[in-house]
């Protein structure tokens, strides 16, 4: 069972051919066998789990025929559920039981899914390999000497795994196409406003969004559906219908009208990588779509523009975290300002205060015009090469990430070539613009994801240009020998 889509897993489920409760017993079992040898997961809630599935399956008896009903996911720690732990990979939220559900996680219990537990993450989602958690690294299921990429590792290494058939993740930078790159799985981060941010801890308010993990682009489809829509209790949440992605993933995709960026394949990208996205790219080319060069001028200051943007963001956001309300705090401290200081050094790791601390001070009096309303201009000229690309382009491709991944610890004492894995994605969050990561090839026994950009709010487009790839190659179907 562990290897269908959701889609597939969808079916059997309509058809009888297993019960709600059959599913989440079955990757239950799975999950209860490997993920300490993975560390993907926080938390599991057998119990919430099968109660729900139970109400899934009498839900069906009753004639609901929902597509997400019964289906088990696993929701990234970072989403409040309500009494659950929600610790957003961080030792301040070790304690927290969310008193509320988020909009994502609630929109997709009440269509029907069934949390089996919440997955490992970099703390607070800062960082692109899962090794700033509190719980530990999570290991990459094709190399467990590897990391999954982050900070949504846990989540894609579970999917990677089959632990589960999706899962939520969130994408401030790249956290869920770099992850989904890296472990062979299909991830999507919408546009900016598509899905609501409520009960969704905030790292960089700007920047996060969240999205779907799973094995194909039809599965992505049937989650985004759930998950996005308008919610008037997040304030950047956008007030636009939900097409029916489900209907668009069968279009043609001749003429389809593919941008590649000069400065994607420029110097700096590994050449065998380089390689893998050639080839998929042919694939399109013969599939009838056209192949157009654009430039980006402005793409190499995304990760400079974001390392201000986001710090400063994250330094604001996480000011909440003072050992008062809630969260970890310090043991008997002498006056206020001990308390505050001590709880949020025990509390917060080092990447975390590496980023208060930068963000801090790109706001401070003095520097603030140096800095961040630089950093916010050449933002604004970043939105502006893309918004000329699209009017020649419907969709630009290229890596997701510069490399496959790599070994636990190889660069975690070098931050500045940590930052640089996200080099392909952050400028898609600085624009607000939806991006896909899915699974194209294999080097050395590691998966290589193609990336896929689109216009505001062009999901299906991108959904669509992902499954009729799908529908041509078998990369998404490859699930590690170790797992199977
Ligand atoms: N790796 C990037 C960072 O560390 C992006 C993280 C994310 O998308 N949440 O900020």
């Amino acid at each position: 069972m562990y290897d269908k889509t959701l889609a597939e897993l969808s079916s059997g489920l309509r058809s009888g051919a297993f019960s709600a409760v059959e599913l989440a017993e079955h990757f239950l079992a799975r999950t209860e066998r490997f993920h300490t040898q993975l560390n993907c997961l926080i938390s599991v809630s057998p119990e919430l789990a099968m109660a729900r599935a139970a109400d899934a399956d009498r839900q069906r008896a009753e004639g609901d025929s929902r597509p997400l009903l019964g289906i088990p996911l696993m929701h990234k720690d970072i989403f409040c559920t309500e009494g659950v732990k929600t610790s957003c990979g961080s030792k301040m939220l070790d304690n927290f039981v969310a008193p509320y559900e988020s909009t994502v996680s609630r929109k997709l219990k009440e269509a029907g899914t069934v949390m089996l537990g919440k997955t490992n993450m970099d703390e607070f989602a800062m960082g692109s390999s899962n090794e700033t958690s509190y719980y530990g690294p999570v290991r990459n299921p094709w190399d467990t000497d590897c990391v999954p990429g982050g900070s949504s590792g846990g989540s894609a290494a579970a999917v990677a795994a089959r632990l589960a058939p999706a899962a939520t993740g969130t994408d401030t930078g790249g956290s869920i196409r770099q992850p989904a790159s890296l472990c062979n799985v299909t991830g999507l981060k919408p546009t900016y406003g598509r899905v609501s941010r409520y009960g969704m801890i905030a790292f960089a308010s700007s920047l996060d969004q969240a999205g779907p993990m799973a094995a194909t682009a039809e599965d992505c489809a049937l989650l985004l559906a759930a998950m996005a829509g308008f919610d008037p209790a997040d304030s950047t949440s956008l007030d636009r219908p939900v097409p029916d992605y489900q209907s668009t993933l069968t279009n043609s995709i001749k003429g389809l009208k593919i941008g590649l960026p000069k400065s994607f394949f420029s110097t700096g990208l590994n050449s065998a990588i380089a390689q893998v996205i050639e080839t998929a790219l042919s694939e399109y080319r013969q599939a009838g779509a056209e192949l157009v060069e654009v430039d980006l001028p402005h793409m190499h200051l995304s990760v400079p523009v974001y390392y201000v943007v986001a710090p400063a963001e994250c330094s604001s956001n996480l000011s909440r975290y003072d050992g008062v309300r809630y969260g970890h705090r310090a043991d008997s401290p002498k006056d206020l300002e001990d308390l505050f200081k001590r709880s949020r050094d025990e509390g917060f790791g080092a990447e975390v205060k590496r980023r208060v601390m930068i963000g801090t001070y790109a706001l401070s009096a003095g520097y603030y015009d140096a800095y961040y309303r630089k950093a916010q201009q050449i933002r604004r000229l970043i939105s502006e090469d893309f918004r000329q690309a699209f009017e020649k382009v419907d969709v630009i491709m290229g890596p997701t990430s510069p490399t496959t991944a790599f070994k636990i610890g190889e660069k975690t004492d070098d931050p500045v070539s940590m930052y640089l894995s996200d080099i392909y994605t952050i400028a898609v969050n600085l624009a607000g613009l939806p991006g896909i990561s899915i699974p194209a090839g294999m080097l050395n026994g590691l998966p290589v994801g193609l990336q896929i950009i689109g216009n505001y709010f062009d999901e299906g487009r991108l959904l669509n240009a992902a499954h009729q790839y799908q529908l041509l190659t078998d990369w998404h179907k490859k699930i590690p020998e170790a797992f199977c």
